[in-house]
C-alpha cells in the first residue's frame, strides 16, 4: 500500500516540537491575564461571504488565498478561516458581545491560506489573535503595541522592530486613492503586471509591492499622510506620544498599508531581519467600520495577529522558552517469570498499576511502563522519560509490600519504601528537589 501524506503546506507537530508550543501557550496564558484579555473561540469554517465582505474582494487573501468550497450536502459556500478578525467580529455582533461595554479578547488556533509553501509560509499556520472591541483609542492602540513589546522581552527577542502608520478615514483614503491612480496612470509603463491589475481595484496595495523594480516609483507616490485630516493626525500624534511615554521605539512607514481592506487609522507591524524574506511576525491595526459592516451597532475596534510558526522559529534561534520537562516518576515492574512459574509477575504488574494511580492522586506526573520487557530495557525507558525517580516493583517488593525508589538524576539514591508511605515519601522528595 502506498503511504498517505499530509496535505501540502500543512505541518504535523510531533511531541518534541509540540512541547515547545505548549510552553509558549503557558507563557501566553499568563501574558493575556496580565492585561485582562479573555479567550473567545469561533468555528474554523465560516460562510465565504463573511470574508469577502470583511476582508475585501480585492485583497490577496480573498482574491487567491482562501480554501473555499461548496458543501456538497447542501450547497453552502464555505471557507476555512484565513484570519481571525472577521469571525470574531461576526460572533461579537451575533451575540451582542459589546452590550455591556468594550471587550478585550484573544483567540488562538489554525488559519488557512493557499500560498506557495516555504519557510515561514504555510497553508495551515497558526495565529495568536487579540482584539479590543468598542475602544476608540489611541490609548488602547498603544496598549496592544506595548503588550507585544512585553511579550518579545519575555521571550528574549531583542531584534523586533516596530513600524507604524496611519491610514486615516475612508474619505481621506478616497482622496489619496484618486491621487494615487492619477500618479500611477501617469507612470503606466513602469508598472508591473500585479500593479496594473491593482491600479483601479486596490491602488493602495501597489505601495506594498515587494518588486525591487517598483520601489522607486512607490517611494515617490503621493503619501496618504498628505491627505489626513485633523482628527486622524491627532489620533496618530497621540499614539506616538503614548509609545514615547512607554519607551517603545518605532519608525513611521508611510507606505505600510497592510493586506486587508478593513483597516483605518492606526496600522502597525513588528518585523525582524532574522527570518529572511518572511520577516513580519505580527501585524495589526484599527478596523472601526467592521462591526457596523457586519450589521452591529457602530463601534470602533483594533487588534493584531501574531504568526506562531514565525515566532517559534525566532525563539528556537535563541529565545528564552523553557520546554516542558519530563514526568516526576516512572513506574516499572517485573515482567519475566521468576522460574517458579508463580503469579509474581502478574502481581507486580497489578501492584505497579495501583501504585501509579495512587501517586497520581497526589498530583504527581507518572508514566507507567506498559508492554513488559526486562528491567534493563525498562530502566532505559525510565531514563529517557526525563523522570526524577523510578519506582520499581519486583517479586521481592510484592512479597514485602514495598517498592524500590531510585533517583534518576543528581546524587544517586536507592531505597526500599513501604507501599503505604510511598506517596508521601515521593511528594516530600520532589518538593525538596523543587526547592534546590
Ligand atoms: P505576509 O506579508 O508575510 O504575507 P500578511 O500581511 O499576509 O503577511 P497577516 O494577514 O497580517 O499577514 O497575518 C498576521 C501574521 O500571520 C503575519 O505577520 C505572519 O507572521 C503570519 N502569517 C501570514 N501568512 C502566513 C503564512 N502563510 N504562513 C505562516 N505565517 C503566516
Ligand atoms: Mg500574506
Amino acid at each position: 500500500m502506498s503511504k498517505l501524506q499530509a496535505v501540502k503546506g500543512m505541518n504535523d507537530l510531533l511531541p518534541e516540537e509540540a512541547a515547545r508550543w505548549q510552553a509558549l501557550e503557558r507563557k501566553l496564558a499568563a501574558w493575556f491575564a496580565t492585561y485582562g484579555y479573555r479567550n473567545m473561540r469561533t468555528p474554523v469554517l465560516e460562510q465565504t461571504a463573511l470574508f469577502q465582505r470583511g476582508i475585501g474582494e480585492a485583497t490577496d487573501i480573498v482574491e487567491k488565498e482562501m480554501f473555499s468550497f461548496t458543501d456538497r450536502l447542501n450547497g453552502d459556500e464555505l471557507t476555512m478561516r484565513p484570519e481571525f478578525t472577521a469571525g470574531l467580529v461576526r460572533a461579537a455582533v451575533e451575540h451582542n458581545l459589546l452590550y455591556n461595554g468594550p471587550r478585550r479578547i484573544f483567540s488562538l488556533g489554525p488559519v488557512f491560506r493557499h500560498e506557495r509553501p516555504q519557510r515561514g509560509r504555510y497553508r495551515q499556520f497558526h495565529q495568536i489573535d487579540v482584539e479590543a472591541m468598542g475602544f476608540p483609542g489611541p490609548d488602547i492602540d498603544a496598549e496592544l503595541i506595548t503588550m507585544l513589546d512585553r511579550l518579545w522581552r519575555e521571550l528574549g527577542l531583542s531584534h523586533m522592530r516596530l513600524e507604524i502608520n496611519s491610514l486615516g478615514n475612508a474619505d481621506e483614503r478616497r482622496a489619496h486613492r484618486e491621487a494615487l491612480i492619477g500618479y500611477f496612470e501617469a507612470h503606466q509603463s513602469d508598472l508591473d503586471e500585479d500593479a496594473r491589475r491593482r491600479l483601479h481595484a486596490n491602488p493602495l496595495r501597489i505601495l506594498d509591492t515587494k518588486n525591487p523594480a517598483m520601489q522607486d516609483l512607490a517611494d515617490r507616490a503621493p503619501k496618504l499622510s498628505d491627505h489626513l485630516g485633523a482628527d486622524s493626525i491627532a489620533h496618530f500624534r497621540e499614539l506616538k506620544a503614548y509609545l514615547d511615554n512607554a519607551g517603545i521605539a518605532y519608525t513611521v512607514n508611510p507606505r505600510m498599508v497592510r493586506g486587508l481592506d478593513y483597516y483605518n487609522l492606526t496600522v502597525f507591524e513588528w518585523i525582524t531581519d532574522q527570518l529572511g524574506a518572511q520577516g513580519t511576525v505580527c501585524g495589526g491595526g484599527r478596523y472601526d467600520g467592521m462591526i457596523e459592516l457586519f450589521g452591529g451597532k457602530p463601534a470602533p475596534a483594533v487588534g493584531f495577529a501574531i504568526g506562531v510558526e514565525r515566532l517559534l522559529d525566532l525563539v528556537k534561534q535563541g529565545g528564552l522558552l523553557e520546554s516542558a520537562e519530563g514526568c516526576d516518576v516512572y513506574v516499572m515492574h517485573q515482567d519475566e517469570m521468576d522460574g517458579s512459574g508463580g503469579a509474581a509477575p502478574k502481581q507486580a504488574a497489578h501492584l505497579a498499576f495501583r501504585v501509579a494511580e495512587d501517586l497520581r492522586d497526589a498530583g504527581l506526573e507518572v508514566v507507567l511502563h506498559c508492554g513488559g520487557g526486562s528491567f534493563k530495557s525498562q530502566m532505559k525507558k525510565a531514563d529517557a522519560s526525563g523522570a526524577e525517580f523510578a519506582v520499581i516493583v519486583g517479586a521481592d517488593e510484592v512479597a514485602a509490600a514495598q517498592a524500590t525508589v531510585k533517583k534518576l538524576r543528581g546524587d544517586p539514591l536507592q531505597e526500599r519504601i513501604s507501599i503505604i508511605s510511598l506517596k508521601q515519601y515521593l511528594v516530600d522528595k520532589l518538593a525538596m528537589e523543587q526547592d534546590t
